[in-house]
């Protein structure tokens, strides 16, 4: 079973009753529900616990992280933010989620200022599947709509994703890349846009499948592990010529 672990930020829901009304139970809780709903071995960690909730051990059995943060970015410990980069590279999948793409993990493993332009407004966004045969489309429709949406605009600076599945026109007029595939090391990365905390998006039928999919995606195979080191005994004979 695939093990996931949902990180939230979890300040929103405590500090504001309109956030607290749509996520009673903390983004952290509903994303939790319908992925132990799919299948996947489900925990929780958050800001304000000890580490973060992201201690070695819960790392180390951790398959797939998913990060919600928004407010307080600048909280996270920077000890644990290289414990995260290092399973990632190590071989964890990471899902940023919305405002995440300012998270410490996500802009380090990016290495650009991933920034974009927004605008909240509760305006319709409409997301496009640019990939049908990617395993992150899987059981999706060509496009869907999300009716109340924060808009993300471009340019979004980051690096250009190994695969874009997603890209999301909004009422406004602009565009962005909202479902973006990379690989770090031996982890698998995407990032997905949707989510802001005062809309009931992680309710929404097709936002959810999007997360279970790319949960699958993300999780490690069963690849070798590479050893790094000064081979000085050939696995072949050499010529002596
Ligand atoms: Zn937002």
């Amino acid at each position: 079973m695939t093990r996931v672990t949902v990180w939230n930020e979890f300040r929103h829901e405590r500090e504001e009753e309109r956030v607290r009304e749509q996520y009673p139970e903390g983004i952290h809780g509903t994303i939790r529900e319908f992925l132990a709903e799919a299948g996947f071995g489900v925990e929780t960690a958050t800001l304000d616990e000890p580490e973060h909730g992201l201690t070695e051990e819960r790392l180390a059995e951790t398959d797939v992280l998913l990060w919600w943060g928004h407010a307080a970015h600048d909280e996270v410990r920077d000890d644990v933010v290289d414990r995260v980069i290092e399973r990632v590279l190590d071989g964890m999948g990471f899902l940023a989620l919305h405002s995440a793409h300012y998270s410490k993990p996500f802009k380090r493993l990016l290495g650009t200022s991933c920034s974009l332009t927004w605008r909240e407004a509760g305006e319709r966004e409409r997301l496009w599947v640019v990939e049908p045969g990617h395993p992150i489309a899987d059981g999706l429709p060509e496009s869907f709509t999300v009716p109340d949406a924060e808009m993300y605009g471009e340019r979004f600076d980051i690096p250009a994703p190994d695969d874009l599945v997603l890209l999301s026109w909004f009422e406004g007029g602009e565009v962005f890349r909202s479902g973006c595939c990379y690989r770090r090391g031996a982890g698998k990365l995407f990032y997905f846009r949707p989510g802001h905390e005062t809309y009931p998006i992680y309710r929404q039928a097709e936002v959810q499948r999007v997360i279970e999919n790319a949960v699958r995606w993300a999780a490690p195979g069963g690849g070798p592990t590479p050893s790094f080191e000064n081979r000085t005994e050939p696995l072949e004979a050499l010529s002596d010529e």
